[in-house]
């Protein structure tokens, strides 16, 4: 396995590649340890890559202050895309509020609406896309490229952390002070909306505690396929 010295220079030399060839490029980050590396790497590197998060209405509290902490430590914070109202009063008048514990179509039009519309939004434009996913993380995501077209969305998507170890992504965090969501100390591995995320033990796969109603190979949003 590659040393996170050698991780950091690749995926620096990916970033700088997007950031030059392909204008404008975006970053999407959902505050999550990886997207943070990223954000750390972009901001402290002054990159031309714009940093952008998605505010589904359902987000945790100590994921606002993440935001607000990003901020201060770097003077300036992803922008921020909210849904639109009239999607997500939609989804509540045939689901209801809490709705997407019920069945996977709920709960995917729920995703829909608070963050596929927004991610659209967020991407319109650009020509290129880079993400935080990693292999490990999930059985939807070990064949994914480092690179590839993005049919969906209609522009290159980039995988940079794609071989990153949960670890390396920690050692990063803690090397280089990078501001984290508290929750993470609460045994919260991956964080997204509060009503769709728990904290999870020692030996439980990293993403056991989003959607832990479902089964693993249908967890996904809808932002990546
Ligand atoms: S994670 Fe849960 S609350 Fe958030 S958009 Fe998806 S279904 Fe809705």
């Amino acid at each position: 396995m590659s040393t996170l010295e050698e991780r950091i220079e690749q995926c620096t030399r990916v970033l700088q590649h997007v950031a030059q060839s392909h204008r404008p490029a975006r970053v999407a980050s959902s505050l999550g340890p990886e997207d943070m590396v990223l954000t750390d790497l972009v901001y402290r590197s002054n990159l031309a890559l714009d940093v952008f998060t998605l505010d589904t209405g359902r987000l945790p509290e100590a994921t606002q202050r993440l935001l607000a902490q990003i901020q201060e430590t770097y003077g300036r914070a992803p922008r921020v895309y909210f849904p639109q109202a009239q999607d997500v009063e939609a989804f509540v008048s045939t689901y209801g509020i809490n709705g997407f514990y019920h069945s996977i179509e709920a709960r995917r039009a729920c995703c829909g609406a608070r963050k596929v519309v927004s991610l659209r939004r967020a991407l319109a434009g650009a020509q290129a896309w880079v993400t935080g996913l990693r292999r490990e993380q999930s059985p939807t995501r070990e064949t994914l490229a480092e690179h590839a077209w993005d049919e969906e969305f209609g522009l290159v998507k980039y995988n940079p952390l794609l071989d990153w170890s949960r670890a390396q992504v920690w050692d990063y965090l803690k090397r280089f002070r990078v501001p984290v969501n508290a929750l993470h100390d609460q045994g919260f591995a991956s964080i997204g909306c509060s009503p769709c995320t728990r904290a999870i033990g020692a030996d439980e796969p990293e993403r056991a505690g989003r959607w832990w109603w479902e089964h693993p190979t249908t967890k996904e949003c809808g932002l990546h396929r």
